[in-house]
């Protein structure tokens, strides 16, 4: 299997702006921002998308979404507000297959999401 986008990241063989990595996760700045700031935390072990998660992931899932809302807040978020979004499939528009959460925040949200 050829690596995704996000393993390359991981790896070092592109360029990220990282700002959180520990032995589970990875976290760096969405290449097109969707709002002020964009993040993306992803596992370092590649699964393919929410739906496909195994129940022997369940410890990754659980501290990436923990890590997700630390990353939020040292991003300075914690007071204003953000958004986690996982995309799944085709009808969300998921585009890297990977999983990743997206840490979006710095404006106001709209709701329901387009
Ligand atoms: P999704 O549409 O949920 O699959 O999100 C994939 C996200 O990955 C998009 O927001 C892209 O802008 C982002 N992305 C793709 N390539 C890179 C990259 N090399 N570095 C950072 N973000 C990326």
């Amino acid at each position: 299997m050829s690596k995704t986008i996000f393993e390359k990241i991981i790896a070092r063989e592109i360029p990220a702006q990282i700002v959180y990595e520990d032995e589970l996760v990875c976290a760096f700045r969405d290449v097109n921002p969707q709002a002020p700031t964009h993040v993306l935390i992803v596992p370092k072990q590649p699964i393919p998308r929410i739906g496909e998660a195994q129940p022997a992931d369940e410890k990754t899932i659980g501290h990436l979404l923990l890590k997700a809302a630390e990353v939020a807040a040292q991003l300075g978020l914690q007071q204003t507000g953000y958004r986690l979004v996982f995309n799944h499939g085709r009808d969300a528009g998921e585009s890297v297959p990977h999983l990743h959460c997206h840490i979006l925040g710095g404006r106001k949200m709209a709701w329901p999401p387009g």
